[in-house]
């Protein structure tokens, strides 16, 4: 598999877990708020084997790998990377965009993942915006409804900048987001989820679309407003700031 960088193991990456960190370039959407995709555009390929031997010189102090990108679905030989990290008796995470079901099925099937986070990419009307691409809209949708089969998941939506119809750029709404928790409820038909609502965050080294660099971080306010409105519909929807 492609792994542009193995990142310092931390606690923030997993939840409960110190987790070493696969990060693999390359993505399939192109979201105008992205600061992975010119970070990773530059990356080296350390391959599995750079990864494992990184890995080696920290097993006495991580019990989990995350593994995010970019994209990770579209590696060849995740399957393989998640069955080795599993072999070594180590909790695995997985980040994706949601854009290949197959690959969640396969990974799930085989008891591959430990813990998915997802993202929602706002409301459905504007995922052609808010993803940068066309046509996903299926295969996000039956993501959602794999990943609430895993053993411990979370959906999780950017509060960014959207480039909306006539070039005009403003935040996802409060509404927009409520209309986004309704949609994961609808399509998973269950409410019982975690639900992150986050805050964006400019990048001095780079986003995919330019004219976000002069947005602010999501004022307080807006991520206060739109956790109110989603909890009205995921009940255990949190701030994460
Ligand atoms: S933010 Fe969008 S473009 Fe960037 S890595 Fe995630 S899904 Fe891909």
């Amino acid at each position: 598999m492609k792994i542009g960088a193995a990142l310092e193991f931390n606690l923030i990456d997993y939840p409960g877990r110190i987790a070493a960190v696969a990060f693999t370039p390359g993505c399939n959407y192109a979201c105008p708020h992205c600061h992975a995709a010119p970070l990773l555009s530059k990356a080296a390929d350390i391959g599995d084997k750079g990864f494992f031997d990184y890995l080696d010189t920290v097993k006495d102090w991580v019990n989990a790998v995350v593994i995010c990108g970019g994209e990770p679905t579209i590696q060849d030989g995740l399957e393989e990377f998640a069955r080795t990290v599993r072999s070594r008796n180590l909790a695995v995470k997985l980040d994706t965009n949601g854009s290949n079901p197959g690959v969640l099925s396969r990974l799930l099937s085989e008891k591959l993942v430990d813990y998915v986070a997802m993202d929602v990419k706002g409301p459905r009307f504007l995922w052609p915006a808010t993803a940068g691409v066309e046509g996903h809209e299926g295969a996000m949708a039956e993501s959602l409804k794999l990943v609430a089969s895993f053993p411990d998941y979370e959906f999780r939506t950017t509060i960014a900048p959207v480039v909306r119809s006539g070039e005009e750029i403003s935040f996802l709404t409060s509404q927009e987001i409520a209309a986004a928790a309704r949609l994961i409820v609808s399509v998973t038909g269950s409410d019982a989820h975690k639900y992150f609502v986050q805050k964006f965050v400019p990048r001095k080294d780079g986003l995919l679309d330019k004219r976000l660099e002069s947005f602010p971080e999501t004022p307080p306010q807006l991520l206060q407003a739109a956790h109110q409105e989603a909890v009205r519909h995921i009940p255990n929807t949190r701030i994460r700031g």
